[in-house]
């Protein structure tokens, strides 16, 4: 039987409708939510990531500016802009699209981030938090992953969960969550020596390695929940996943598209994650 298609695209437009009630309530207290995207360097696919992102914004009603740097943007320049929108109190989110150039130190641009307007949740502060049980920004991948479970009533708490790839944007926080909601969980790495003795046994299987077709339909439990992050740009302009998208779907129970999938949930994270970083403002300042 077919798996059942984890709508990106429907449960992002469904998460919408809330955002902008929330910055309604916001604007009845004098507060605009606002986002400043900074860019830096070339990148083409960064380019449509930040668009898609102050598209959103746009829909919400969520105030966007974006900042570019060329391919030679000093690491200082940047850190000096940062510096600024952490003082700037119409901003209320930070982000920093990756990856940057390979010459940039990318924590300490990362890091230089105000923890409170910390809103793609990579400052350390944040994921301290998040590894103490205590989250306050988090990463909004695995979020968007934990909500996509979350809406489609995927019980995490006693499953067996395997995720592939270890990175700190998504891989690790994503274990930390499922962690979080009570399931066992396995990390693979590249040096996973059998990849399908994992694999096999996953009810939640979430794939993060950026490697194209790297888990078939054979590698899936059946009945498993299959989560594909990975995004890769094929030769022919094509995007797919990690995952083999024909074989596993007759496999697994639930299975996410790529597009259409987990890309659409870490944008809709970005603007709650927004918008909740303008609620907290709001109620700390006094009379609104
Ligand atoms: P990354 O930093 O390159 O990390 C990839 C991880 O996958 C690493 O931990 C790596 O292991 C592991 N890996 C690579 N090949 C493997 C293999 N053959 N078997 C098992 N593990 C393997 O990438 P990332 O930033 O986490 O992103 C992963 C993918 O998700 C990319 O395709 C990226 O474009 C996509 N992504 C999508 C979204 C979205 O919104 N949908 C957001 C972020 C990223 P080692 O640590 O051993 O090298």
């Amino acid at each position: 039987m077919a798996a059942i298609l984890i709508d990106g695209v429907a449960i992002a437009r469904e998460l919408y409708a809330g955002y902008k009630e929330r910055v309604k309530a916001l604007a009845g207290r004098g507060v605009h939510p606002g986002l400043a995207a900074i860019l830096i360097g070339d990148n083409p696919a960064s380019e449509v990531y930040v668009r898609t992102k102050t598209r959103a914004c746009a829909e919400v009603g969520v105030h966007s500016v974006q900042h570019r740097f060329g391919a030679d943007g000093s690491e200082d320049e940047v850190i000096g802009l940062i510096e600024r929108l952490n003082a700037d109190p119409a901003i209320h989110g930070i982000l920093v699209q990756l990856p940057l150039p390979p010459r940039l130190n990318s924590e300490r641009i990362l890091q230089a981030v105000a923890a409170h307007k910390d809103v793609d949740g990579f400052n350390w502060c944040n994921l301290g938090a998040m590894v103490a049980g205590h989250p306050r920004f988090s990463p909004c991948t695995p979020l968007g992953v934990m909500t996509m479970l979350e809406r489609e009533q995927v019980v995490v708490e006693g499953s067996t969960a395997v995720v592939i790839g270890r990175s700190v944007i998504v891989g690790k926080p994503m274990a930390l969550m499922l962690i979080a909601g009570g399931a066992t969980v396995t990390v693979c790495n590249s040096k996973t020596r059998d990849l399908r003795e994992y694999t096999s046994r996953a009810d939640i299987l979430v794939v993060a390695a950026g490697r194209p077709g790297l888990v078939q339909g054979s590698m899936v439990k059946p009945g498993a929940v299959v989560i594909d992050v990975g995004i890769n740009r094929m030769p022919d302009g094509k995007l797919v996943g990690d995952v083999d998208f024909d074989s596993a779907s007759r496999v697994a129970s639930r299975i996410t598209p790529v597009p259409g999938g987990v890309g659409r949930m870490t944008v809709a994270m970005l603007i709650a994650n927004t918008v909740t970083a303008a609620e907290r403002h709001a109620a700390q300042s006094p009379g609104r």
